[in-house]
């Protein structure tokens, strides 16, 4: 995948996400169709960590029962950085094992970035396209 697709409602609600959470890391999985996020599952960071986060393995089958229930998928992977937005070497390997699009806000930097793994250049950032009213 090569592009996120998102409204701009939705990227407030993953900024909100990301500022309810701090002083710690917030997460949230994306559900959708290709690049279309149609649907955000706030997660609750189990860490309650400001450099990590983890997820609760029963709430994780809960989402991804959710997201077959409604026919979409599991497109993108949301987690903020109290930080700057780039994947650190944790983010990085689990990037690897769960090959969605993963999308990192930065709260101190105010910036949205989207990166998918890539087997020659580790990490590749994509374009975060901001759609009108979903059709
Ligand atoms: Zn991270």
């Amino acid at each position: 995948m090569n592009t996120i697709s998102l409204t701009a409602a939705q990227i407030r609600q993953l900024v909100g996400i990301a500022k309810d959470a701090l002083p710690n890391e917030s997460c949230a999985f994306l559900l959708g169709h290709n690049d279309k996020v149609a649907k955000i599952l706030p997660m609750r960071n189990i860490d309650e960590s400001p450099v990590t986060f983890s997820i609760e393995p029963a709430e994780l089958l809960h989402a991804y029962n959710l997201a077959e229930s409604k026919g979409m998928q599991v497109i993108a992977i949301f987690h903020s950085h109290p930080a700057k937005p780039w994947p650190s070497s944790t983010d990085i390997k689990f990037m690897e094992i769960n090959p969605v699009v993963w999308i990192i806000y930065s709260t101190t930097e105010s910036q949205l970035k989207a990166f998918v793994y890539d087997d020659d250049e580790l990490i590749k950032e994509i374009d975060i396209i901001i759609t009108g009213v979903r059709a």
